[in-house]
């Protein structure tokens, strides 16, 4: 995809709707692209995969706008893409070093992620954080103001923007605006430690929509507007009523493009290199965790887990390797370089512990792969030991099952993770318990060949019908209906 530098004048007109819906104005903290100086011009390559692809999709289909920060202190402020067929604009939403330091590394990496995620030892709150989310809330809102036409439909996404569906509507009451929630949302007890507990849920009900990702996060949204706001709330229906406005919530299960998988799954390349990872690590099984290196994902209580496998079971010794994939993440926030530390001991003391001669328990590779390399990871291995905390959804544990075409593989998947409550068939397991992660392994290992099929089968069969197309299909008719339809047309989600 190419980019180029535009005004601002000529965008309404070229990325008007063109018959195939309503135009879209997307706002996230940041897009799935990134910019690229080459030879003294800019270009934009979109990061392959993931949530991003379906937002510009969409936007390529629908026109509209997308509005977020760039990554970095200095942006161009809009590009037109794509560019040699304009479809809809990125618009940039420009941060300062403060912005960034106060907005996005202090109050979203620092307090809302680890509040959100229920840890809430790990939280840290100040009055800087708070004010400079306002502002980047406040900038994002702005920009969607200036932007929208009457007819468009607003969808945000996640904690970082949650003031923008108030401050938008009191710019623009007319439009319909959604806001998807990726991460968890915490008890109420956990979630009242919040200072500005109240602002952030009114924030929020500036919504017609507000989507999670389970039933149980819905839940505890919902006692959060009841107990802390006193808000009524309609819980058959879904429904929560702010200022005589209704405000739809329910729960939207993201999905991956499980076709992509698949596809990727399927091809020469990616079956090669997968040959090429089985015989480098010449070890009978196989069991892979991936995450990004984050407090939240249970990687060190994953270790401990695995070596309380291998000190009840010896005679599975030099039979299984366990590949350690961790993405470095948020390298500059003191918590992650504290985990960073933690992890490399255990690794090496793990495998100092247990390694025999041409034999490794941990590969550890600390690096992010593409999704190529991944998937021949994911189809290389027998076992997935996702093991979270807790985690919004877990992408991961579904891209797995969609690329073990053959039925041959075990998932093993914490019960804190959202898709705990759609992959019913996985093993499911407390990561905090290492005894029971050390037997959910072994019975991994020796569970027949027609259970895994029946189970990884069964795990494909919801994972292609909650894809990520559908799931943004659902969303956008949940929204669409939201604003516009009567009270009676909306199943809601009751949560129970
Ligand atoms: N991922 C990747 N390269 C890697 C490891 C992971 O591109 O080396 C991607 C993976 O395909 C998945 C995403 O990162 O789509 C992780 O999503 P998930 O919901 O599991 O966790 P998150 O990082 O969003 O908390």
């Amino acid at each position: 995809m190419n980019g180029t530098n535009a005004g601002g004048a000529a965008v309404s007109r070229e990325t008007h709707a063109n018959g195939h819906g309503r135009r879209l104005i997307v706002l996230s903290n940041r897009a799935p692209i990134r910019l690229v100086h080459e030879h003294g011009r800019e270009r934009i390559e979109p990061t392959v995969g993931g949530v991003g692809s379906t937002f510009l999709r969409l936007l390529e289909h629908n026109g509209g706008v997308w509005v977020a920060w760039s990554g970095g202190p200095k942006t161009p402020t809009r590009l037109l893409l794509p560019g040699d067929a304009p479809r809809f604009a990125l618009v940039f939403a420009s941060l300062s070093e403060r912005d960034i330091s106060n907005y996005y590394y202090g109050m979203c990496n620092r307090g809302l992620w680890p509040l959100m995620h229920y840890m809430i030892s790990n939280c840290h709150f100040s009055a800087a954080f708070w004010n400079q989310y306002q502002n980047v809330n406040r900038t994002f809102a702005d920009l969607a103001a200036a932007e929208a036409l009457p007819d468009d439909q607003v969808w945000v996404q996640d904690f970082h923007l949650a003031l923008v569906p108030k401050m938008l509507r009191e710019r623009r009451p007319g439009l319909p605006i959604g806001i998807f929630w990726h991460v968890p949302f915490p008890p109420e007890q956990l979630f009242r430690i919040l200072p500005w507990r109240g602002e952030l849920l009114t924030g929020m009900l500036g919504a017609d929509l507000i989507g999670f990702h389970t039933h149980a996060y819905v839940n505890h949204f919902l006692d959060c507007c009841e107990r802390i706001m006193g808000i009524s709330v309609d819980r058959d229906a879904g429904e929560v009523i702010v200022d005589g406005r209704r405000v739809r919530v329910g729960a939207f299960p993201l999905g991956i493009p499980a076709d992509y998988f698949a596809g990727l799954a399927g091809s020469e390349r990616v079956q090669e290199r997968t040959e090429r990872i089985r015989r480098a690590l010449r070890s009978p099984v196989v069991v892979l965790g991936v995450d990004r290196l984050d407090y939240t994902k249970g990687i060190i209580e994953r270790l401990a887990g695995f070596e309380r496998f291998l000190e009840n079971n010896p005679a599975y010794h030099r039979r299984v390797t366990l590949v350690l994939i961790a993405v470095p993440s948020r390298t500059k926030v003191a918590d992650y370089v504290l985990l960073k530390r933690q992890l490399d001991e255990q690794v090496g003391r793990v495998v100092g512990r247990f390694s025999s001669e041409g034999w490794v328990p941990i590969r550890y590779l600390y690096t992010q792969f593409n999704a190529e390399e991944l998937v021949s990871y994911y189809q290389a291995a027998d076992i997935a030991l996702l093991t979270p905390l807790r985690d919004g959804m877990n992408l991961v544990a579904k891209e797995f099952v969609a690329s073990h075409l053959k039925d041959d593989a075990v998932l093993i998947l914490s019960e804190f993770a959202g898709a705990a409550e759609e992959l019913t068939e996985a093993l499911l397991v407390n990561p905090y318990d290492s005894d029971a992660l050390a037997r959910r392994i072994r019975q991994a290992i020796e569970m027949d060949p027609a259970e895994k099929a029946s189970r990884l089968r069964a795990l494909r069969a919801k994972i292609n019908a909650n894809d990520l197309q559908y799931w943004s299909a659902r969303f956008l008719n949940a929204l669409g209906e939201s604003a516009f339809a009567p009270r009676e047309s909306f199943a809601g989600a009751s949560g129970r």
